[in-house]
């Protein structure tokens, strides 16, 4: 569990492109927020300077408190959930989930215990010794999302998880998602462009435009007038 405190977050680019101006934001520990906005408003830039995967230009990224700017993403105990799954092909279901893992030297049995417990929690453990190609679209990203419960992170990072499935998934996504958020209370910052998702899903919207914050509040009082 995490608390994550955005002061005055600014990235310029290289090319001197500013995606996002002079943002503040606390999610508080447990709290799941929506950033929502249309395409290019710097959602994703956001997102990536929590994970560490983007530098911040100016201002103060804390994680209970510490501050974690110059901190490498392995180190900010933080897992993202990326749009395209990128699963391991050659591999199975419960090696993918595993993977982070074994390649921390985790003992075996936690390993099998952890990944078993997150085939549960996501109704993947009929799946277990499949190979992605085999799974359906929303099983992929029950797979993604599953690598990163394992490694019981302070806080997930998920950036537009569902666009890459049909109506129907999302829906039943959506659901799974609401579930995972109420049976494990993580901390949680989504990324979606989709209006229904935002209202949905999350405790808190924060609603960006060209990259600043433009409102900020549940989805009742953002939405419901
Ligand atoms: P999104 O689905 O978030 O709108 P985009 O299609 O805008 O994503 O961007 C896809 C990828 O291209 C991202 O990794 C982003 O960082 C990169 N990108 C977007 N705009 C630019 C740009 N102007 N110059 C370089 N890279 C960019
Ligand atoms: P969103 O996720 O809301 O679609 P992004 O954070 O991907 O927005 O992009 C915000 C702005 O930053 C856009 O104008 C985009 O073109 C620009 N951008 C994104 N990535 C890069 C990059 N690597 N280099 C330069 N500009 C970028």
């Amino acid at each position: 569990m995490a608390e994550i405190v955005l002061e005055g977050i600014t990235k310029r680019y290289p090319d001197g492109a500013v995606a996002v101006r002079d943002v503040d934001l606390t999610v508080a520990d447990g709290e799941f927020v929506i950033l929502v906005g249309p395409s290019g408003c710097g959602k994703s830039t956001t997102l990536n300077m929590i994970a560490g995967l983007e530098d911040i230009t100016e201002g103060t990224l804390r994680i209970d408190g510490q501050v974690v700017n110059d901190k490498a993403p392995k180190d900010r105990d933080i897992a993202m959930v990326f749009q395209s799954y990128a699963l391991y092909p050659h591999m199975t279901v419960r090696d993918n989930m595993g993977f982070a893992l074994r390649l921390a030297k985790t003992d075996k049995a936690v390993v099998r215990e952890k990944v078993e417990e997150a085939a549960r929690i996501l109704d993947l453990t009929d799946h277990l010794d499949r190979k992605p190609a085999n799974l359906s679209g929303g099983q992929r990203q029950r797979v993604a999302m599953g690598r990163a419960i394992v490694r019981d992170p302070k806080a997930f990072l998920m950036d537009e998880p569902l666009s890459n499935l049909d109506a129907k998934l999302r829906v039943q996504m959506r659901t799974q998602i609401s579930r995972l958020q109420q049976r494990l209370g993580t901390t949680t910052v989504y990324v979606t462009h989709d209006q229904t998702e935002a209202m949905t899903l999350g405790d808190r919207v924060v609603v960006m435009r060209g990259g600043v914050v433009q409102q900020v509040g549940t989805p009742q009082h953002l939405y419901d007038q």
